[in-house]
């Protein structure tokens, strides 16, 4: 992992001389390419025996060109309505990976970035998010031998950081729900942040978890006993040097296999569960980035919790009540609506963190409802508390995701949603979910919110309390893996990128 794969390349003659670059990639949509006469004139060549070029990613005989190969993908038209970057991200997945097929192992990238379109004002990162993203090679298998120069770019540590951390996020989140069950995602975080700039401590014993986490030691109740299954909570923490002006408090959702527990998943339902932990996952990748990179001025402190939704004769069943760590007594409505037990812990102690501090941001990460992918396909949701409302924390976070690729769309937290968890009877404080699948259930994504809030005793920092706190609930069930598809698609390391920029305002 220590290996760097992008490689920032400005001198010109790299794309023609002999500097040991195998084979050139354009991303461009009208490859006019008015700086690189030679490889516009190539291209008008081979245009007239080819049409498929500038539509489709063509390979191209270029004996002037370094490694004498010139890939030329395309990104289409940019200028629609309803563009948006994403399309630099797919021409390079397209041209890397074609590169990589035809045997290169250092392609140079051009991006022929379009100019006055602000929508595109950071397409040439997200292109080299797209080619990570096809460079990638799960960590059970070899890795690709291959370092990709960028011509044109000043400085590559950004996307070497950003990139190490969303390896180490697309590990986590593609594991076999062995190979990353609780106790081995924690070892991972252990061996990932060894004398790195960020802390990492690790929550095993059964009687902490139970007092300090007794939701999630409830979702976890099935998987003790069986030694490998059973839960974590890893806590990292980095601060970076100087004056701290942005505090954020992470809790990211680590189910690392959810058979949905005694209200199990059925009819195939379970398959791609061992996905569930996609928002642990980014967490981790974004600590990760932060340990590489060490940026000045902010606290970054992450709980993730790790655990197994397993069934056995132990698993919580529905009507239960347990206790959380913040009081509120919480009635089970069904034990597939588990994530939601998982970070209310987390976050209730993340709460006392944010306490301390005057700027902090509490968020939650997680693949938490398959309403949010019925909803809104393959985007993320952000939904936000009054708190982050009034500072229109969701809105700019929704703005930075466009720009880098991973859109967000704002969800509103409405006064019905907390109709859907209020209490029923006197025993209990709060209803975990109705007894049915969150994707039948209307408002499935946002009314989970309402239990998080209150759960994590996040009530008390409402507008108009001694300390109002700010939080973001991140749902990301339909953006983690590619093409919706949990079982095979690979882990995306969504929001990653668009959580760095928001941190460091650029
Ligand atoms: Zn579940």
């Amino acid at each position: 992992m220590s290996r760097l794969l992008w490689q920032a390349v400005t001198d010109k003659d790299a794309l023609f001389g002999d500097q040991g670059w195998d084979a050139v990639v354009v991303i461009s949509d009208q490859f006019e390419l008015s700086d690189y006469p030679e490889i516009r004139q190539l291209m008008q060549h081979a245009r007239s025996v080819d049409q498929r070029l500038g539509r489709e990613p063509v390979l191209l005989l270029a004996p002037g060109l370094a490694g004498g190969r010139l890939i030329c993908a395309p990104t289409g038209d940019l200028s629609g309505d309803y563009e948006d970057v994403r399309r630099f991200a797919e021409a390079a997945q397209a041209g890397i990976g074609m590169a990589v097929r035809a045997g290169a192992e250092r392609p140079l990238l051009l991006v022929d970035e379009p100019q006055g379109d602000m929508r595109y004002s950071r397409a040439a990162e997200v292109a080299l998010l797209g080619a990570g993203h096809e460079l990638y090679r799960p960590f059970d298998v070899a890795p690709l031998n291959i370092t990709v120069g960028v011509y044109g770019l000043e400085d590559a540590s950004r996307a070497n950081a950003l990139e190490y951390g969303r390896i180490a996020a697309r590990d986590l989140c593609g594991g076999d729900p062995e190979q990353m069950a609780p106790p081995a995602f924690a070892q991972y975080c252990v061996d990932l942040f060894e004398d790195s700039a960020v802390k990492v401590s690790v929550i095993d014993d059964r009687a902490t978890l139970d007092k300090e986490y007794p939701l999630l030691s409830g979702v976890a109740r099935a998987s003790y006993g069986v030694e490998r299954h059973e839960p974590r909570v890893v806590r990292l923490e980095y601060v970076g040097a100087g004056a701290i002006s942005r505090n954020w408090m992470l809790a990211g959702k680590g189910v690392t296999f959810d058979t949905g527990g005694a209200d199990l998943k059925i009819g195939g339902a379970m398959a791609g569960m061992s996905r569930d932990k996609g928002g642990a996952a980014a967490t981790a990748g974004l600590m990760a980035t932060l340990a590489q990179l060490q940026p000045k001025g902010v606290r970054v402190i992450a709980e993730l919790g790790l655990v197994r939704n397993s069934i056995g004769r132990e698993a919580i069943v529905p009507d239960e009540i347990i206790s959380g760590h913040s009081g509120k007594k919480v009635r089970i409505g069904n034990t597939d609506a588990e994530g939601r037990l998982v970070l209310a812990d987390l976050l209730s102690h993340l709460r006392a963190d944010a306490k301390q501090h005057d700027d902090a941001v509490l968020m939650s990460l997680a693949t938490l409802t398959g309403h949010v992918v019925r909803s809104y396909g393959p985007y993320s949701a952000v939904v936000e508390n009054a708190v982050a409302r009034g500072q229109a924390l969701g809105g700019e976070l929704q703005a930075i995701s466009e720009l880098w690729g991973e859109p967000f769309e704002l969800s509103r937290l409405r006064r019905e949603d907390f109709a859907q968890v209020a209490a029923r009877s006197p025993s209990e404080d709060l209803l975990s979910s109705n007894n049915g699948a969150s994707v039948n259930i209307s408002r499935g994504h946002q009314f989970p919110m309402a239990f998080l809030l209150q759960a994590a005793g996040l009530d008390e920092h409402q507008l108009g309390s001694d300390k109002p706190l700010p939080y973001l609930h991140l749902d990301i069930a339909g953006s983690a893996v590619e093409k919706r598809d949990p079982l095979y698609g690979k882990p995306t390391a969504v929001p990653i990128a668009t959580l760095l920029a928001k941190l460091l305002d650029h």
